[in-house]
C-alpha cells in the first residue's frame, strides 16, 4: 500500500532544497554587501551606488579612464570619504585646504590612492593582518606630502593657481621631444 503521506514528504523535500538554495544565495549577497558597506561608507550600499557598487573594493581608480556614469558615482563616494576622514582626523587647512583640495590633480591622486588603500585595508571581515596599521602609515605620509609638495600657497586657505605653462596643450612642445628621440638614437650622445 503506497504511503499516503509520500507526496507530502516529496513536496516538503523540494521546498527544503529550495530554501537551502535561497539561504546560500542570501549568505553570498550579505557577504558582498558587508564588504561594500565596510569599504565605501555612506552611500556605497544604497541605491545610488549603481555601477560603482560593481567595482571590487580596493580596485584602483584612474579617473580619466572611467565612464561618465561610473566617474560621477565614484566621485560621490570618494568625496564623502575624504570629508569624513578630514573630520575624523581633524585635518586643518594647512594639511588639506578646505576651499580647494579637489582643484589639485596631485592631491586628488594621492587621496584616491589612500581611499582605495583604505578600502583594501578595511574592506573585509577576515583577519586584515597589518593592513589598517600600514594604511595609517601611508595616510600620515600622504597627508604630510600633500601639504609639503602639492599645495603651495593654498595652505593659507585661499586657492592659488600655480603659475606654470600647461605642457599637454602645446603640440610644438610634444614634437620637439619626439624629434629629439630616445636615448641611444643615431646621432645622439649616449645617455646613461
Ligand atoms: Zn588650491
Amino acid at each position: 500500500m503506497p504511503d499516503p503521506l509520500g507526496p507530502l514528504f516529496d513536496a516538503l523535500e523540494s521546498i527544503n532544497n529550495e530554501l537551502t538554495g535561497f539561504a546560500a544565495r542570501l549568505a553570498r549577497l550579505e557577504d558582498a554587501g558587508s564588504v561594500r558597506r565596510a569599504a565605501g561608507g555612506p552611500g556605497s550600499g544604497g541605491e545610488g551606488a549603481g555601477e560603482a557598487g560593481a567595482r571590487a573594493p580596493g580596485a584602483p581608480v584612474v579617473w580619466h579612464k572611467l565612464s561618465a556614469d561610473e566617474r560621477g558615482a565614484l566621485w560621490i563616494e570618494f568625496a564623502a570619504w575624504v570629508v569624513r576622514m578630514a573630520d575624523q582626523y581633524e585635518l586643518t587647512t594647512e594639511q588639506l585646504p578646505h576651499a580647494c583640495w579637489w582643484e589639485h590633480g596631485a592631491v586628488v591622486a594621492e587621496l584616491t590612492a589612500l581611499w582605495t588603500g583604505w578600502e583594501s585595508a578595511y574592506g573585509n571581515e577576515e583577519d586584515a593582518a597589518a593592513g589598517p596599521y600600514l594604511w595609517h602609515d601611508a595616510w600620515s605620509r600622504g597627508i604630510e606630502r600633500i601639504g609639503r609638495m602639492w599645495l603651495g600657497e593654498c595652505t593659507n586657505g585661499y586657492h592659488n593657481e600655480k603659475s606654470r605653462t600647461l605642457w599637454g596643450t602645446d603640440p610644438a612642445y610634444r614634437k620637439k621631444i619626439l624629434d629629439a628621440g630616445p636615448p641611444g638614437a643615431a646621432g645622439k650622445p649616449k645617455a646613461a
